[in-house]
């Protein structure tokens, strides 16, 4: 097993690049050190933790309760992992005793929501995410401007730990024929016009023609949570500086 993680990268990019999603994807768990799935139970996410459950149900699945979610999305991460019988799902939180000192009155969203995805969100996963070589994400390409360049593997300098993003080149089309080729369930908060789903503080309706991202941080230059961030930005132009 090779131990340069941008080599291995490299490789899966070479090796595997025209593979479908899920093949690529257990060719990569075959080929690196322990790596958890990261999973927002959001919108599209049943999609990959399907696929994950068809390889392995007991490789980990991190979902990190911000404690400001909409309730939807708690009974539907419930819900999700006993439909596909994933057995190892951990639910991160963050540190109480940081919440009480930062953010005592739960509206750091409001003044400075770098700070608060920062402690809610990030933080959280840097933690838990210790000891993995990877994780695996659902980024996907279409999602943003922000995303348009991503691929399907690549390494964080600062960590050098590998991501994986087996659906970077999937639309929202073949996400929803997936989701309807496999009779998965619906985030029930789709149908009410959210098709991104985070906080409930932050996520507002997407209203016909706008991004599918268009309603978090409504308002707010900000585009992305920060637990994407490879170098301290988001995805951009190549794969050293992208997130
Ligand atoms: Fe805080 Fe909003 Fe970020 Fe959630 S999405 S962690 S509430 S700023």
């Amino acid at each position: 097993m090779l131990h340069d993680p941008a080599k291995q990268v490299a490789r899966l990019l070479r090796d595997h690049a025209d593979l479908p999603a899920q093949d690529f994807l257990r060719a990569a768990l075959g080929q690196l050190g322990p790596v958890a799935m990261v999973s927002s139970f959001g919108a599209d996410s049943a999609v990959l933790l399907h696929m994950l459950a068809r390889i392995d149900r007991a490789i980990p699945v991190l979902f990190i309760d911000t404690l400001a979610l909409f309730p939807e999305t708690l009974a539907y991460q419930h819900a999700l992992a006993q439909h596909l019988g994933l057995c190892n799902v951990q639910i991160i939180t963050p540190e109480r005793s940081e919440l009480f000192m930062r953010d005592p009155d739960a509206l750091l969203h409001r003044a400075d929501p770098e700070s608060c995805c920062q402690l809610r969100k990030a933080e959280p996963l840097a933690r838990a995410l210790q000891g993995y070589a990877g994780w695996i994400t659902g980024r996907k390409r279409h999602q943003a401007a922000t995303r348009a360049l991503l691929e399907r593997a690549e390494c964080e300098p600062e960590t050098g730990r590998i991501r994986l993003n087996p659906l970077a080149d999937w639309a929202a089309a073949d996400i929803d024929a997936y989701l309807g080729r496999h009779d998965l369930p619906r985030h029930p908060l789709v149908a009410r016009g959210y098709p991104s789903i985070g906080c409930q503080p932050c996520t507002s309706r997407v209203l016909s023609g706008e991004d599918a991202r268009a309603g978090r941080w409504r308002g707010n230059e900000k585009t992305e949570c920060g637990i994407h961030f490879i170098g301290g930005i988001p995805h951009r132009n190549t794969q050293e500086d992208a997130a």
